[in-house]
């Protein structure tokens, strides 16, 4: 069986490794096909075409787009992606810049409770600081002693009702369906489970994804339980979505699942690389 991992992030996002050392790990870790799926940003993609290329891998352009539905954040992936598609170039840059003015808030709201500097502090993290996140201001608050881990330093300070929480308007669902499929990409809805949806208000953002034209569902995810990964494969395998998995791998030390180390997927669902060009390679 091909060992595939459609979800990961390198220092781009919030990932720890550059993209040249994300495709030599998933190297190690035995995978053949890998899709390298920033937050929000592309940049990352040639520098892992031209490794994975040096390693024997099949890499699968991708991205991972937020996104705010009816008041929630979800994510939005996109694989196979054509990464120079004007709208969605513009799109995800249009994001980032969001990303810099919430930086600014989550910033200030820390000053209120007496941490100060921390935007600076997350943008050294944040590589060129163009893609700037909550995972960034997680490891300055790790550094100054707040928490012990990112973990921690999350659940304390930075998801919602915490201090350094706030909202954010993101793209819309239709918009990032759209860039995706614009530009000849698959979309899938990443970690499902994550959301935390009752049952009528899943349904509706299925049935809506699903009339957009998105086509898959992250069923392997580390932000799953395996009874969650049995119930969204039986949402995918009911509404005629095909089923991805991915590791949402982040870097040493950060993350639950390394790279390429995931379940198979469960019987009855169709994989969503069913029809790509990858067997024979
Ligand atoms: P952002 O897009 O800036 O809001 O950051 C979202 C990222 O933060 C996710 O992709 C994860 O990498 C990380 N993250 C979110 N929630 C948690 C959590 N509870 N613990 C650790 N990392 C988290
Ligand atoms: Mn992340
Ligand atoms: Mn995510
Ligand atoms: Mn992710």
């Amino acid at each position: 069986m091909l060992n595939i991992d459609l979800h990961c992030h390198s220092v781009v996002s919030d990932g720890l490794l550059t993209p040249a050392r994300l495709v030599e790990h998933a190297a190690l870790r035995g995978v053949k096909v890998l899709a390298l799926t920033d937050h929000d940003d592309v940049a990352g993609l040639t520098e892992a075409r031209i490794a994975a290329r040096e390693k024997n891998i099949i890499l699968i352009n991708g991205v991972e787009i937020s996104v705010t539905w009816q008041g929630r954040t979800l994510h939005i992936i996109g694989l196979g992606i054509d990464p120079e598609y004007p709208p969605l170039e513009q799109g995800l840059a249009s994001i980032r810049e969001g990303r810099v003015e919430r930086a600014r808030n989550i910033a200030a709201h820390l000053d209120r409770c007496g941490i100060h500097g921390s935007f600076e502090g997350a943008y050294a993290y944040a590589g060129d600081g163009r893609l700037i996140g909550r995972t960034h201001f997680a490891r300055f608050l790790v550094e100054k002693g707040y928490a012990k881990d990112v973990r921690s330093v999350f659940k304390k300070y930075l998801v919602k009702g915490k201090p350094g929480y706030t909202p954010h308007q993101w793209a819309t669902l239709k918009d990032a369906v759209n860039w995706i499929r614009g530009s000849s990409g698959q979309a899938v809805i990443a970690h499902p489970a994550r959301y935390q949806l009752g049952k009528n208000v899943l349904e509706a953002l299925l049935h809506e994804f699903r009339d957009l034209g998105g086509t898959g569902l992250e069923i392997i995810s580390p932000s799953h339980t395996s009874d969650q990964t049995k119930l969204f494969a039986h949402h995918a395998e009911r509404l005629n979505l095909l089923a991805s998995c991915g590791s949402d791998y982040h870097g040493p030390g950060e993350s639950y699942f390394d790279l390429g180390q995931l379940p198979p997927l469960p019987a009855g669902c169709t994989p969503i690389w069913h029809d790509w060009n990858i067997e024979q390679n």
